[in-house]
């Protein structure tokens, strides 16, 4: 026997066996697609089971964020807006008692007011259209960790049907 022949004797048949459709029980070759769609069902179902409260966790630390950041600017804008009314209102009366001995005008004073609470609309306004730019940061700053691929909770999860046959083989 020359060497090398016994390499080229054909072996035992390969042994591929296609298990039959597990929900219809049809053949493998009939395309049936319920496995396919029982996969996609139950990827819905785990996402929803596993990470809607996260996402709802997510979406309230964001919102919560949000809110408190827009409220400070807005304080801080209207701050500056009740520190010209007083300067107006010191300004006015300064003005009145000096050359007319008196109380300002009420009309000027309202006038001062109404200035106030137009700015201080349109400071309410500036602030709650910033909405979408703040929220868009709040939520970039939320991150999603992936272990990696060599993680012993990845390469050998400890899910009962499995567990540590990986270990065991030694791989
Ligand atoms: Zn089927």
């Amino acid at each position: 026997m020359r060497p090398g022949t016994l390499a080229r004797l054909p072996g035992p048949p390969e042994l591929t066996v296609d298990p039959d459709c597990a929900i219809c029980h049809l053949p493998p070759n009939a395309n049936c697609g319920c496995e396919a769609n029982a996969m996609v069902a139950a990827v819905k179902e785990a996402e929803s089971r596993v990470m809607k409260p996260e996402y709802r966790k997510v979406r309230e630390w964001a919102r919560h964020r949000a809110q408190d950041y827009v409220l400070q600017y807005f304080g801080l804008l209207s701050e500056r807006r009740k520190q010209d009314y007083r300067a107006r209102v010191a300004e006015l009366t300064d003005n009145a008692r000096r050359y007319y001995g008196a109380l300002p005008h009420p009309s000027d004073m309202r006038a001062a007011h109404e200035q106030l609470r137009r700015g201080i609309n349109e400071d309410w306004k500036a602030s709650v259209t910033r909405y979408p730019e703040v929220l868009d940061y709040f939520f970039s700053l939320v991150k999603v960790r992936y272990p990696s691929d060599s993680d012993p909770r990845v390469r050998d999860p400890p899910l009962s049907a499995m567990n540590g046959i990986v270990r065991r083989s030694g791989r």
